[in-house]
């Protein structure tokens, strides 16, 4: 049997037509939804991730500040800039692209952006609300999945979903939102110091893979029917594409495609739906300050 093949393309664009509808709305009212995008050094593939993030702000009809900053730019001048952002009423939420150089320190400029603003969901105040299931914003990545087990009507309830990788931006924030009782999944989380990660694998209804490990996940990780998801980005060397690398997830697609139900591809699945959920952050950003909430 060969997996369904998860459009995460198909679904992003319905998300981000409905961003596009309501923004629409806020701009009769005079209101912009504008995203502030910080971009420190010229990591080609964060430099991509900001470029795809542009490019469907302007298709929603939203408006980006476009911040470039040079790799030494040091820590106490983004954080000035960031207070500058925080300030600045025609911004409604603000994205620092990760990783920031090594000199600084990530969790304080996280820490710095206005909660009302952090559309990444990464701010402590956003994952406090998370963890207790108050409003707030969801980190995309992990929003997208959900969305995506959602809108296939892969079923939740009851089922155990294995998580593989535990950082705070993807595996952490899915494996607890997996949990909320309106999606009812039993969650094991597994790290480097799990042992037998196959044999955890292999009991899972949903497995997620965010593990940045290139064919970490093989067919024999798999149980017959399970569902999917790949959140893994991987660059790997291929002299034959033009820019020669491609990317490729954490699951050996070809081997799982004939186990699975489901399977998301790279590029094309989990991706695009990041993005879209970043869109639909950044107008209930906007919709939030016009409520006062
Ligand atoms: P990360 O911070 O490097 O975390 C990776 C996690 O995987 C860690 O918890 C690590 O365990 C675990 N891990 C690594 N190798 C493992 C192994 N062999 N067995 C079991 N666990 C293992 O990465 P991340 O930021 O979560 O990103 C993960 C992947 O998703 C990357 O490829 C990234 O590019 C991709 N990504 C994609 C999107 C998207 O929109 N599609 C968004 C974000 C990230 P330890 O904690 O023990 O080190």
């Amino acid at each position: 049997m060969s997996a369904q093949l998860i459009d995460g393309k198909l679904i992003a664009q319905k998300i981000r037509q409905d961003a596009a509808d309501r923004t629409q709305k806020l701009r009769a009212r005079g209101i912009q939804p504008c995203l502030a995008v910080v971009l420190v050094g010229e990591d080609p593939a964060s430099v991509s991730y900001v470029t795809a993030k542009e490019r469907a702000l302007e298709e929603a009809g939203m408006a980006s500040q476009d911040i470039r900053l040079p790799q030494e730019t040091s820590e106490i001048e983004l954080l000035t800039i960031i207070d500058k952002l925080n300030q600045d009423p025609q911004v409604h939420g603000i994205l620092v692209q990760l990783p920031l150089p090594k000199h600084i320190n990530e969790d304080r400029i996280i820490t710095a952006i206005e909660p009302a603003k952090d559309v990444d969901g990464f701010h402590p105040v956003s994952v406090g609300n998370m963890v207790l299931g108050r409003p707030g914003f969801l980190p995309c990545t992990p929003h997208g999945v959900l969305v995506l087990l959602r809108e296939l009507s892969i079923p939740t309830n009851g089922a155990h979903a294995v998580m593989v990788g535990r950082s705070n931006i993807v595996g952490k924030p899915l494996a607890n939102l997996l949990t909320r009782r309106d999606i009812n999944a039993t969650v094991t989380v597994c790290h480097t110091g799990t042992r037998d990660l196959a044999d955890h694998c292999r009991r899972a209804d949903i497995l997620i893979a965010a593990a940045g490990r290139p064919g970490l996940i093989t067919a024999d990780m798999v149980r017959p029917g399970a569902a999917v998801i790949d959140v893994g980005v991987n660059r790997v060397e291929d002299p034959a594409a033009k820019k020669g690398y491609r990317l490729v997830g954490d699951v050996d697609f070809e081997g799982v495609k004939e186990v699975a139900s489901f399977i998301t591809p790279v590029p094309g699945g989990v991706g695009p739906m990041t993005i879209a959920m970043l869109i639909q952050n950044v107008v209930q950003a906007a919709e939030h300050r016009l409520q006062g909430v």
